[in-house]
């Protein structure tokens, strides 16, 4: 047996000022639906994805490009190394083909020559070797940064969709509520009140048809008892349904 509310003291609206809460109850409904879709933007979740992707991102070109300055730091060090080497022979080279010197000093130059060509040969290596890398870290940069201009491409669009979804529905909006006022109004205070309180209550549904003896807001099917309450009921009392709370409407079709 479930609960029933005492019968209070109900109240009363002509019918005229009743139907109109169906009107405001679908202004509001839909107004409902609105702000669900402004909270709910299909753009929403990928553009907080693709941003989470870009800070990531982010991290890693900085790091990339760390690596590739400290590269070129070393490239220009072992540059440097190779240079003096190069210097040296070029020196070495000039006095053995001036020929001045004694025969002992013209060895102890070919033999310098010798020893600074595997040097050479080995700082050419390095360098070769860090090079290579800075080629690999530029490349890498190179493709972090295309990635990046991809995925803000891809965030920029997103955003101009989530915004002309949102002007749309604020556009509605605004259209769909430009007569509450008025229609709030003709309800009254008493009745809009209660149908306030109702609407925070219940789901946002606080006015619903009573149609073919069913409550429209819990949809449930009236028992016999009730229906006959509410046959009895004058036209300008305020009936609700003992199910729900809700207000019910009488019309043509509510099958009293
Ligand atoms: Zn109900």
């Amino acid at each position: 047996m479930p609960f029933r509310h005492p019968r209070r003291c109900a109240l009363k609206a002509d019918p005229s000022r009743q139907w109109r809460l169906l009107d405001l109850q679908a202004i509001d409904t839909r107004l409902d639906q609105i702000a669900h879709a402004k909270a709910n933007l299909p753009q929403t979740k990928p553009l907080a994805e693709l941003t989470a992707e870009l800070a990531a991102l982010d991290t890693e070109i900085v790091n990339a490009r760390t690596a590739a300055d400290d590269v070129a730091r070393e490239l220009a060090k072992s540059e440097q190394d190779v240079q003096l080497v190069r210097d040296r022979v070029a020196r070495d080279q000039a006095r053995l083909d001036s020929g001045q010197g004694t025969a002992k000093d013209l060895q102890a130059i070919q033999h310098e020559l010798t020893s600074l060509a595997r040097r050479q040969s080995e700082l050419e290596d390095v360098e070769i070797e860090v090079m290579e890398r800075g080629e690999a870290l530029a490349a890498r940069v190179a493709e972090l940064d295309a990635r990046r201009g991809e995925l803000t491409t891809r965030i920029g669009a997103l955003e101009s969709e989530r915004e002309a979804a949102l002007n749309t529905l604020d556009a509605e909006a605004r259209q769909v509520g430009s007569g509450r006022a008025d229609i709030v109004a003709g309800i009254g205070d008493d009745l809009a009140t209660l149908y306030e309180k109702i609407r925070a209550s219940s789901g946002g549904i606080a006015a619903a048809e009573l149609k073919h003896r069913r409550c429209g807001g819990c949809r449930l099917e009236l028992n016999n008892v009730d229906l006959d309450r509410i046959r009895k009921a004058a036209q300008d009392e305020v009936v609700r349904c003992e199910e729900c709370r809700r207000i019910m409407i009488r019309t043509a079709e509510s099958g009293l």
